[in-house]
Formats: C-alpha cells, sequence, structure tokens
C-alpha cells in the first residue's frame, strides 16, 4: 500500500483496447507525477464508452489523491471524457462561448473554419478550468473536487505532453507539498541488464534500491538514479550518486541525461570534429534512420547505404568480389570491407558496416539466424566484432545497430585515452 500521495492514469479510448495502439501517455504522465512526489498505484485503459469511463472516474477518485486522463477530447460523437467527467461528478455541462471562440482560432490559426461538431470542444464541465492547447484544438480540464485533483489531457501525445508541462505540473507543484523528486539518467552501451545490476548493486544499500532503476532495451540500459528534497541538496545526492555509479561502471557510461545512444555518440564525434558514414545489410537502413532521428545529425552523419545484396556490396562499398566468395556477406571481412568502404565513399572520419542475419530463416549449421558481424574503421584502423543474437528480427537488427554504434563510441574514447 502506497503512504504518500497516490495517483492514477486513465487513457480513455477504444483503439487502445486494439492491437495496433498501446497506452503510452500513462509513461510521460508517471514521470510528471513522479517529480512532483505522486505514486501512481494504479493504470487503466477503457474504450469510449461513457458510462463505464464515469464509472472508473468515481471509482478512482474515491481512493487516490489524483486522476488523470488521456483522451477522449475531440469533436466526434465517440469523444466522451467531457461527459463521463460530469456524469461522475454529478455537474453540469454547458457550452462555454469564449472556449468556443479559443477553438474557432485554434482552427482559424490552421486555416481552416471550425466544422460545427467542434463546438462539443467547448463544452466545459461546471466548475472546470479551461487548459488550452497549444499544439492542437481541443482544450484540456482541471477540476478541483474536495481533495482530489482530476484532469483530462488530449490523447494525442505531443498534445497532451505540452499541456502537461506547462498546466499541470504547476498543480501537482503545489499539491505535491514540496515532496519533488530528482532524477539523473545514466545511459549505459553495449552492456546486459544483468551484468550492470551485479556492478551496481554493492551500491544498493548507501543509496537506497528504491533510488536505483534499470531500464534495458536491446545492448542500451539506462540507469535512472532518483532522490527527492530540496533542489540543491537534490542535485548534489545526485551528483554523489553518479560518482559511485560511474566508478563502477566505467567506459560503460555513454552519456548522462542523452535520449539516446545516438545522440551520445554523435555528440561525442562532434566535439571531436568528426564525421561518420554506415553501410548497412541486415539492419536495412535502421542505423541510419536512428542517427537522423537526431536533431543537428547532419553535423557528423555523412550518410549511409542500404547494400543489402552483394552486388550492392561490391558496387556502393567496394566490398571485393574475392572476400564475398571466400567469406560470405555474413563474415567479419566483409564487414570490415564494409566499414572501411562507407568511409571512403562518404569520405568520413569514422565507418560503420553491419551484416548479419536476422532471421526467421536463412540459418545454417556455421551460421545461425541471429548471428551478426560488425565493424568500425577509424583514425587508428578496423576493428570488428560479431555476437549471435536471440530474439525475433526486429530485436537483431536493434541490437546490431546498437552494438555497432557503441563501438564507434569505444574506439573514439580509446583513441582519446592514447593521443
Ligand atoms: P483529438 O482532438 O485529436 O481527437 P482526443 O483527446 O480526442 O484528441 P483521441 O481521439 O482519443 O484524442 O486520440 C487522438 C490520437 O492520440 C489517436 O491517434 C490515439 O491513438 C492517440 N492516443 C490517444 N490516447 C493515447 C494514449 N493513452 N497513448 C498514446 N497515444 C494515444
Amino acid at each position: 500500500m502506497a503512504n504518500g500521495r497516490t495517483a492514477a492514469c486513465l487513457a480513455v479510448g477504444s483503439e487502445l483496447l486494439g492491437e495496433v495502439r498501446l497506452d503510452s501517455n500513462s509513461l510521460a504522465i508517471t514521470r510528471a507525477l513522479g517529480r512532483h512526489g505522486f505514486q501512481v498505484v494504479e493504470k487503466r485503459v477503457v474504450g469510449d464508452d461513457e458510462q463505464t469511463v464515469a464509472a472508473a472516474i468515481a471509482e478512482l477518485l474515491g481512493r487516490v489523491d489524483v486522476l488523470i486522463l488521456t483522451g477522449g477530447l475531440g469533436p466526434t460523437a465517440d469523444d466522451i471524457t467531457r461527459d463521463a467527467i460530469a456524469r461522475a461528478l454529478g455537474r453540469r455541462i454547458d457550452v462555454d462561448p469564449q472556449v468556443e471562440g479559443w477553438v474557432r482560432a485554434a482552427y482559424e490559426a490552421r486555416g481552416r473554419a471550425m466544422p460545427e461538431v467542434s463546438r462539443r470542444m467547448a463544452q466545459v464541465v461546471h466548475g472546470a478550468r479551461i487548459l488550452p492547447n497549444r499544439k492542437g484544438v481541443a482544450p484540456g480540464l482541471l477540476i478541483s473536487t474536495r481533495d482530489r485533483l482530476l484532469v483530462a489531457l488530449p490523447g494525442v501525445p505531443w498534445e497532451m505532453a505540452e499541456m502537461l508541462e506547462r498546466e499541470v505540473e504547476p498543480e501537482l507543484a503545489l499539491r505535491g507539498g514540496g515532496a519533488r523528486r530528482f532524477s539523473r539518467t545514466l545511459l549505459l552501451g553495449g552492456v546486459y541488464e544483468s551484468a550492470v545490476e551485479e556492478q551496481v548493486r554493492g551500491l544498493y544499500d548507501r543509496f537506497g534500491r528504491e533510488n536505483v532503476t534499470i531500464l534495458a532495451s536491446c545492448g542500451v540500459v539506462r540507469l535512472v538514479l532518483s532522490t527527492g528534497g530540496e533542489p540543491a541538496s537534490a542535485q548534489r545526492r545526485l551528483t554523489e550518486m553518479e560518482t559511485a555509479f560511474r566508478e563502477q561502471l566505467g567506459a560503460d557510461v555513454a552519456g548522462v541525461d542523452v535520449s539516446s545512444l545516438e545522440q551520445a555518440v554523435l555528440a561525442e564525434l562532434e566535439s571531436a570534429g568528426m564525421t561518420l558514414a554506415v553501410a548497412e545489410s541486415c539492419t536495412g537502413g535502421l542505423l541510419s534512420a536512428r542517427l537522423t532521428d537526431v536533431p543537428g545529425a547532419s553535423a557528423v552523419f555523412r550518410g549511409g547505404v542500404v547494400s543489402y545484396s552483394n552486388q550492392a556490396k561490391e558496387d556502393l562499398v567496394g566490398v571485393p568480389h574475392d572476400v564475398l566468395i571466400e567469406h560470405g556477406a555474413v563474415s567479419e571481412p566483409t564487414a570490415r570491407a564494409m566499414a572501411a568502404g562507407a568511409c571512403s565513399a562518404f569520405t568520413s572520419d569514422w565507418g560503420v558496416g553491419i551484416t548479419g542475419i536476422a532471421g526467421p530463416s536463412g540459418g545454417t549449421a556455421d551460421k545461425p539466424v541471429g548471428l551478426v558481424h560488425w565493424a568500425v574503421a577509424g583514425p587508428a584502423g578496423v576493428v570488428a566484432d560479431h555476437r549471435v543474437f536471440g530474439g525475433d528480427r526486429a530485436s537483431v537488427r536493434l541490437w546490431s545497430a546498437h552494438l555497432a554504434l557503441d563501438l564507434v563510441r569505444r574506439q573514439l574514447a580509446l583513441g582519446r585515452r592514447h593521443g
């Protein structure tokens, strides 16, 4: 049972009960609640049914301090969140002419006239504060009831995130009674979650097991360190934790509070004034796509080729025909030639080559499904590595992209130490 202030998330939307969409909004909401000392004790997903949503609101509001809903605030008949809140709280609902003006203005700012159905978005549950939507149209609602806080945010993730930060977090800060939590995330590359756990568990007694969270995703591990207290002392505590954890983890730490391994590696290369290019086979452009997800990647990333067939490996990145015949496409010599070829093709300082068998078929006795070779060409020459990954096609590809990129990072660090 939770002792402190509690919260729940309620995601509204029949599509979230299907097999395509997942409720990801509650992750960002949980993070925001956690920052202000609220513990999420329940997350629920319900379809677009007014009565079911109203029953869920009434029930959850009976036992948590803060309830945050997302979705169902749009203009169509299946957007029932406002009606469900009114029903659950026994409150009136009216079209507010001022809110209607805002909704109309939001459409006009997008070069459209407001459709008649969209008047629905100007409905306000009696006593609610309207939360402006700076990224979209549907306004949110915030209602204080007894000692409870009820918030309804749009379902569209970026609209939700903006409203959460700008409109809801100040309210959470007030209600959290200063019990703010602060965190710092060490991003580790090329490691397994279990190995990280073993390296750091000696520190749990000192810093508290509950203040350390390990999250793993195909060769990238996030170690979230957290603490409460006043901002200045919390930051000092986090620095103390970071130092102690870094001592254990050494060169596995790729960055602090970076959003991805790609971001960390691009930043390192940029500060070294160096460029990168890639030649991909089994990852099919995944690494290039992930690199170009990072804003400002163009300062470092010269380009990538998907050299999927043997012919493409020869023609585009100059893998020698004899290497392909003698060793095969999935081999260390091919990966090495691809890495060096990427450097030449794009005149970059660093080149990555990845070739493997992502599966589910195509394996042989000596080259099983999941076997991937990668290589990194850099100022000090070419290094290579390989592994047989378990998991499905998507995870083999992601592991490969992560580990190949992590090898660039490690080689860069080695070069720095030696040079
Ligand atoms: P809109 O005015 O855009 O209709 P809304 O509040 O009615 O806003 P929904 O129609 O429920 O929001 O959802 C809009 C989009 O946001 C859909 O693509 C939906 O899949 C996505 N979405 C809704 N809820 C969530 C959620 N909890 N997590 C992630 N995505 C979500």
